[in-house]
């Protein structure tokens, strides 16, 4: 590629509105260009890099065996109602209208779509296990856009879903996932860690994230500094908080009672709750104390009810358990048969929370039969809810260290929550209705170039690891001007071509100074300079990462970079 009319304009100043690294230089090394906020385009050379990582995550879904298709972004809104996510996804999913009127998202993720089309296209259990994956734009409104595309509101993501006939048959394909993750960020050479995710009612060991260890990352990991124990610590805690009053039921031992509330005291609380991230309330439904942990998901205008279930249906064996269950357990047990997440917008939240809760004291509503140890995993993470720095890890081995991570990839178990919903079914061995067993597999294609610069860049611009450059060579004629520097760089830019190398080649008649700053600023890999020796054939060969210089006769340039 010839510079001097590549669309890669640097520039010298930090934008002022680029907070972290990675969005500071991918402006100025003109890989990307905000259009609106959230909202980015990729330049030819950001391209360049995002195809490289989209390869790398290719190559190894298919070497796991996935089958990659292409979605459609834009879905219908009888789809996400039939799944319930059109109402608790809030206001994170960008709804359209069409000239009919008729609703649409714009796909955030795509597990209602790839469940109607293998519900319809599979019907025996020969077909499966099968996991089908997509490399595609993403659609989020996200409350907080930033960092440029590490938090964007348009974004490739790489999904994939799995679907197999049995929960042990997840765990393979599960698995197969989680190896191909693991390949995926070594070869885009990122420090990482796969940490134990919320599940919220499925329990903890169910879900994994790929947390690339950065300052910047949004996330925390608690982990072990002598084992691989790593979680997300937002897996554990909750502040619980109550209110006083006079009575105090049995079941609730020492802690002080919830007081009956208001509707508008409720409404109050939702609002602090859309504050802060996470909150817990207690209060009276029925005479019953109900504890509702809620919590605001990044979102102006909703709030997610993370569990809610009714005090009465844990069983309470005494003060002493009622206490350790509200400050250990409280904060992750989510209720079964119930959806995750509860999304309330705005101005229904008080009349829908108030509904669920009642719900939650009938027979077969939502929020029956919670039964700890047998419908989520009490023991495994308990240990986390208040976990500090310097902490023995739960597993035993070393002690807790906290870092912060940048979440590049998702691993989950759904279960049969989608297969359920939209009634994918498929015929067993013998002749019985089943329903699907899904996983779903997420990576951030375009964070995850973000990220990779996180980590690896110095003062003077990014520098690529090799597997993900944008071009391999940077070649520099000093001045291009001259006869016998332009003459030789020619040559070199053919040969190198041919030998499949990219190359970038700086044909413009800058000055030095310009164009070593704008090499350093790009990062490629080897840079080759053709300067005042370029008639005894002499150039220079130097190493981005490491700043190494050589001279290397022309005749001798392939053996040396090779
Ligand atoms: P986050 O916690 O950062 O909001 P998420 O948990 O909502 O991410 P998932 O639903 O797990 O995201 O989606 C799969 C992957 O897509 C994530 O692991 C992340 O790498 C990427 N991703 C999610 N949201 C964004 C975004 N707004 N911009 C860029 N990448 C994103
Ligand atoms: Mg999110
Ligand atoms: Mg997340
Ligand atoms: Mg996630």
């Amino acid at each position: 590629m010839r510079q001097s009319t590549y669309l890669a304009q640097t520039l010298r100043d930090i934008p002022s509105d680029a907070e972290v690294k990675s969005h500071q230089l991918m402006l100025r090394a003109g890989l990307i260009r905000q259009s609106t906020s959230g909202v980015y385009s990729f330049l030819p050379i950001g391209l360049k890099v995002l195809k490289k990582v989209e390869n790398i995550v290719r190559e190894e879904m298919d070497k796991a065996g996935a089958q990659e298709m292409l979605l459609p972004s834009i879905q219908p809104s009888e789809l996400w109602k039939a799944s319930g996510r059109w109402e608790e996804y809030g206001a994170e999913l960008m709804r359209i209208k069409d000239r009919h009127d008729r609703e649409f998202a714009l796909g955030p993720t795509h597990e209602e779509v790839i469940t109607t089309i293998v519900r319809d296209d599979v019907r025996s259990y020969k077909k499966l296990p099968m996991t089908l994956y997509q490399i595609q734009t993403k659609f989020r409104d996200e409350r907080r856009p930033r960092f440029g595309i590490l938090r964007g509101r348009e974004f490739l993501m790489k999904d994939a879903y799995s679907f197999d006939t049995s929960f042990e048959g997840l765990d393979e394909s599960y698995q197969k996932m989680y190896s191909a993750y693991c390949n995926i960020f070594t070869r885009c050479e990122l420090n990482y860690r796969a940490v134990v995710a919320d599940s919220g009612a499925m329990g903890g060991k169910d879900t994994h994230e790929f947390m690339v260890l950065s300052t910047v990352g949004e996330d925390t990991i608690a982990y072990s500094d002598s084992s691989d124990f790593a979680a997300n610590i937002e897996i554990a805690p909750v502040n619980v908080t109550y209110e006083k009053s006079s009575d105090q039921p049995k079941a609730l031992g020492k802690m002080e009672t919830p007081s009956k509330k208001t509707i508008e005291e409720v409404a109050n609380f939702l609002s602090i709750a859309k504050e802060d991230c996470i909150k817990s309330m207690l209060f009276l439904v029925d005479e019953k104390p109900v504890l509702v942990l809620v919590r605001g998901d990044h979102q102006v205008n909703e709030v997610k009810i993370k569990h809610l279930f009714d005090a009465r249906s844990v069983e309470l064996a005494g003060e002493a358990e009622t206490e350790k269950w509200l400050s250990t357990e409280a904060g992750y047990i989510g209720p079964v048969n119930v959806d995750d997440n509860i999304t309330i917008i705005a101005d229904k939240a008080v009349e829908v929370m108030v509904n669920a809760v009642c719900g939650a004291n009938e027979q077969d509503a939502h929020f029956i039969n919670v039964n700890p140890g047998r419908d989520f995993n009490v023991s495994n993470y308990a240990d986390l809810r208040n976990i500090q720095e310097g902490d023995p890890s739960p597993d035993g081995k070393g002690t807790i260290k906290f870092k912060e991570g940048i979440e590049v990839g998702h691993v989950f178990k759904l279960g049969t929550k989608y297969s359920e919903a939209l009634n994918a079914q498929f015929l067993d061995e013998n002749g019985k209705t089943q329903p699907m067993v899904m996983g779903s597999y997420g990576i951030g294609v375009s964070r995850t170039v973000a990220a990779i610069i996180e980590e690896h860049h110095d003062e003077n611009g990014i520098v690529w690891p090799i597997s993900v450059a944008p071009f391999h060579i940077h070649l520099m004629p000093i001045n291009v001007k001259q006869d016998e520097q332009r003459k030789l760089s020619e040559e070199l830019y053919e040969s190198l071509n041919n030998k499949r190398y990219e190359v970038l080649y700086d044909d413009r008649a800058e000055r030095p100074g310009v164009k070593f700053k704008d090499a350093d600023l790009f990062g490629l890999p080897l840079r080759i300079t053709v300067g005042k020796k370029a008639e005894e054939g002499i150039l220079e060969v130097k190493i981005r990462k490491t700043g190494e210089v050589l001279e290397v006769h022309r005749d001798n340039l392939l053996e040396i970079i090779e």
